[in-house]
């Protein structure tokens, strides 16, 4: 409740009141976190039947994505013994994203890293360190390449490799919110701030600000209710992966929920959270997740080579971005009173 609650003041104390754009705001809880989205429209009835449209999507879709509640598509798969199994068209569309978004980024986004997830627990009662030998057996059983998209919904894992799809599926579900919204009539949703939890999206326009941008705060890492940075966007999704969402401490050491899929290890680059701005959710989530494995210097090679809007945030309080990120929404430095460098 604390965290929901963190968020809120965060981009509600940025985006500030909608004024008298009627509006409805709905808040629930999917796919692990908190989710809210707002939608303004000419009148509160259409904007509240917008905004409850876009629940039940995300919520339709969570079966498609989880692979843990036993009646979902993922499950049967993960379960096949490598056999065949036919899927929803919409596990079909994120399992082909995420296989396309691993092959982008060598590996380091990898949606076959469910043994890994599995082993380490975090998030959960059993979260602890693992033996080597239990990561070696789990790592043997990770790599892309083993997933096989047979065409019509059909898909096959091989070398008992199974699906993740936790590092993309928030994405997935902001992309197909947008799509929703699109269909809306122009007086039904006018503007939308659609929040599933590090995944924002920015939709149409801000009431607040005369139907201009929104303006979403990329957070401070050690105190994730306040904002390092601010990046005015529209029709764009911004997405930030941390080490400090879901982890655990031992003997001292940060434990979190981001595996380098060579090692089998939380990747541990000296980063403490990447955000990608991107019109396109699903690529900025599966890139969020690459980004933190590859780490500072690979990441931002990465971007510069594929053109993509990315902000680091270093343990040592510096912050980057890349070239791409003028010229997809205007970026403020905020952080110089909490001791972080703008390093551009
Ligand atoms: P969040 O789920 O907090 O938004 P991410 O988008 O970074 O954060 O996704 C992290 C989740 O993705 C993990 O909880 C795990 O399920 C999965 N995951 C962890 N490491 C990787 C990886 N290297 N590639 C793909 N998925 C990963
Ligand atoms: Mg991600």
């Amino acid at each position: 409740m604390k965290r929901l609650f963190a968020v809120f003041l965060l981009l509600f104390g940025l985006t500030g009141c909608a004024g008298r754009q009627p509006s409805y705001t709905t808040d629930f809880f999917a796919m692990d976190t908190f989710m809210s989205v707002s939608v303004y429209g000419s009148d509160e009835d259409s904007a509240q039947q917008a905004a409850v449209a876009c629940e039940q999507e995300v919520n339709a879709l969570e079966p498609a994505l989880s692979r843990t509640r036993e009646d979902s598509d993922l499950h049967r798969l993960n379960h096949a013994n490598g056999a065949v199994c036919e899927v929803s068209e919409d596990t079909y569309a994120a399992i082909e994203a995420a296989v396309q978004y691993a092959a982008l980024t060598g590996g380091a986004f990898d949606p076959t890293m469910a043994s890994l997830t599995d082993l380490w627990g975090i998030n959960t009662e059993n979260a602890h360190v693992p033996t080597q030998a239990e990561i070696d057996e789990a790592l043997s059983h990770v790599g892309y390449e083993n997933i096989k998209l047979l065409g019509n919904n059909q898909v096959q894992l091989l070398d008992g490799a199974q699906l993740d799809l936790g590092g993309i599926g928030k994405g997935f579900a902001t992309d197909a919110v947008f799509a929703l919204l699109t269909q809306q009539t122009e007086d039904a949703a006018t503007g939308a701030l659609v929040q599933l939890g590090g995944n924002i999206g920015a939709f149409g326009q801000n009431p607040a600000r005369n139907g201009g941008n929104w303006v979403v705060g990329v957070a401070d890492p050690d105190n994730n209710a306040e904002f390092v940075a601010t990046a005015e966007v529209r029709d764009a999704s911004v997405v930030t992966s941390g080490d400090y969402e879901r982890y655990f401490e031992q003997d001292g050491k940060r434990y979190h929920h981001i595996f380098d899929p060579e090692t089998g290890y939380p990747a541990d680059t000296g980063l403490r959270s990447v955000t990608v701005i991107d019109e396109n959710s699903t690529r900025a989530d599966a890139l969020t997740t690459a980004l933190f494995v590859m780490g500072l210097d690979d990441g931002l090679a990465f971007c510069a080579e594929n053109n993509i809007a990315a902000v680091f945030i270093t343990a040592d309080k510096q912050i980057y971005t890349t070239d791409a990120v003028a010229s997809v929404c205007t970026y403020t430095f905020l952080g110089a009173e909490k001791g972080y460098t703008d390093a551009q």
